[in-house]
């Protein structure tokens, strides 16, 4: 078993998920397995109770553990399926160690950070890969070098190469490389301090990933090998990509790094053959038409907390050689009429969410598509949000809403599902993770699925009330998808409209780039359809 530790130095946000998930496209690509493992250095146990704007999206695995969205990266950019083994905080190895001094694990001991701690990140690594599913296992450790919650994992891996043997292990480092205007110059100073303080711990990195806005000149690349004890070989210059992330592999695999970690680890293995990759890219970069797609939610500021679907929207128009002008309307705008705001566009897709805030202007944004024809793509709230319009304004129930808004609607279309009533714990509560539906036939969904039965992932506490099943089925609001015993609606269609689907699940959470998800790639090319 080979290891590769990525770790981050000089300031957060330099994209250490995206050169680990690219890493592994290229590793993939050379024929190897490869596994991911993420570790957060903060108290949470999982990232599942926390704010979208403070954290982006929680990324949703098969398990139906809420991780980082870094494994959103991992799962699109290599064929790898993870579990809840492939993501830990601090919050989970603390937890855990009380828990086992609790039952009397360490009867008659001092329990601490070392060795305690360290073991418990040791312990998981080992666990990952005893799995024996990999040839590589590629461990990100989030947060920036020098932080005080990241030291215990720094210390556990510096043991860990000990034990591993260094020549089955290699360390990347993601810098930043920052250019001075004044000076006219790339400045190494930071990323000296950060290797240094790095070293400090016992660290000593083999490769550098040096994120930069322009090309790192050899005396640079001398600089930073000298300082930093690397070969300069192992300076790798990760500029800025201009178009698309999905750039990143095929930067990194000019650079050399997929070679010279083979070459570290011992590993023969042939060139990646990028073809499908590269043709990828260039219809993301290069595409034949456009489509115009409006996106309504609450968090549209923030570019991380809608990612998977972003990254499913291109998947799908890449596949339709077609690229993605996204409009993002924050839903409160909406309030009060959607006033030829989604006028210019070809299709609406409402993501998924919690709280009222912006659930009536979602509620009017689902209308003006049904109105107008528009295709519509709904999505766990968005799928909730659909249904109380079409209550009330199709079907007349003025007063439908969903429990979670209004606790005493008249007409409770939306409601909690009988296990969650009892629930008062907010942490990994809801329904979670990979669950089947089973598609009606003759209907949209199963076109555009061609199947009878799909897996998706679920993360939700309320769902369609069945009660009113009939009343609205009678008006042209069809559920075209149950869980299999027929208790749970998953999907639901409207008979008069072109392409209007919402789904209780996140079918974003499945795509990839030479495999869009079906219901994003039906939607784009219904907008096609639409706009032509
Ligand atoms: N808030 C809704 C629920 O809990 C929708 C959740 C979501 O969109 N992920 O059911």
């Amino acid at each position: 078993m080979k290891y590769i530790f990525v770790t981050g130095g000089v300031v957060s946000s330099l994209g250490k998920g995206l050169a680990a998930a690219a890493l592994g496209t290229l590793l993939e690509l050379r024929g190897l397995r490869i596994v991911f493992q993420k570790f957060d250095p903060y108290l949470n146990v999982d990232p599942g109770t926390m704010n979208p704007f403070e954290h982006g999206e929680v990324y949703v695995l098969n398990d139906g553990a809420e991780t980082d969205l870094d494994l959103g990266h991992y799962e699109r950019f290599t064929n790898c399926i993870l579990s809840r083994h492939h993501n830990m905080t601090s919050g989970k190895v603390y937890e855990s160690v009380i828990l086992k001094e609790r039952r009397g694990d360490y009867l008659g001991k001092t329990v601490q950070v070392i060795p305690h701690v360290t073991d418990e990140i040791k312990r998981r690594i080992r666990e990952v890969s005893d799995e024996g599913k990999a040839d590589v296992i590629i461990t990100e450790i989030g947060g920036t070098t020098g932080d005080i919650e990241g030291l215990p994992f720094l210390e556990a891996i510096r043991q860990f190469i000990l034990e591993a043997g260094p020549q089955n292990v290699v360390n990347m480092h993601v810098t930043l490389v920052p250019y001075i205007r004044a000076a006219g110059e790339l400045k190494t100073k930071p990323t000296q301090q950060s290797v240094a303080k790095l070293r400090e711990i016992g660290l000593q990195p083999q490769v550098l990933m040096c994120r930069t806005e322009f090309p790192l000149d050899l005396e640079t690349r001398q600089k930073l090998s000298m300082f930093c004890n690397v070969s300069p070989r192992a300076v790798i210059e990760a500029r800025d990509v201009q178009n698309t992330i999905y750039e990143v592999p095929l930067m990194l695999q000019a650079e050399g790094v997929d070679e010279l970690v083979c070459e570290l680890l011992n590993l023969q293995t042939p060139a990646p053959d990028l073809t499908n990759w590269r043709k990828f890219v260039d219809r993301i970069i290069s595409p034949k038409k456009q489509v115009k797609i409006a996106v309504v939610g609450k968090y549209i500021d923030l570019q991380d907390a809608y990612k998977s679907i972003y990254e499913s929207l291109t998947h799908a128009a890449a596949s339709q050689d077609c690229g993605i002008d996204l409009k993002l309307i924050d839903a409160e705008r909406l309030q009060d009429g959607v006033d030829g705001q989604l006028k210019d566009v070809a299709g609406v897709l409402i993501p998924g969410g919690f709280g009222e805030r912006g659930v009536e202007g979602k509620i009017k944004a689902a209308r003006f598509a049904r109105e107008q024809k528009l295709p519509f793509l709904g999505l766990c709230l968005g799928m909730q949000v659909a249904t109380i319009e079409f209550a009330r304004n199709v079907c007349g129930l003025e007063r439908a809403n969903s429990t979670e808004f209004d606790q005493n609607a008249e007409d409770p279309v939306i409601c909690l599902l009988n296990e969650q009533r009892e629930i008062r714990n907010k942490g990994a509560s809801m329904r979670l993770g990979t669950w089947p539906t089973k598609i009606s036939q003759g209907t949209l969904a199963e076109k555009i699925y061609g199947s009878s039965e799909v897996l998706e992932r679920h993360r939700h506490r309320y769902e369609f009330n069945m009660k009113y099943r009939e009343r609205m089925g009678e008006k042209g609001f069809l559920v075209s998808g149950t869980s299999p015993d027929g208790a749970l609606a998953e999907l639901i269609e409207l008979r008069d409209h072109p392409y209007f689907l919402a789904c209780q699940y996140h079918p974003e959470f499945q795509s990839k780039p030479n495999k869009p998800h079906p219901l994003f790639k039906g939607f784009i090319q219904a907008c096609l359809a639409h706009q032509s």
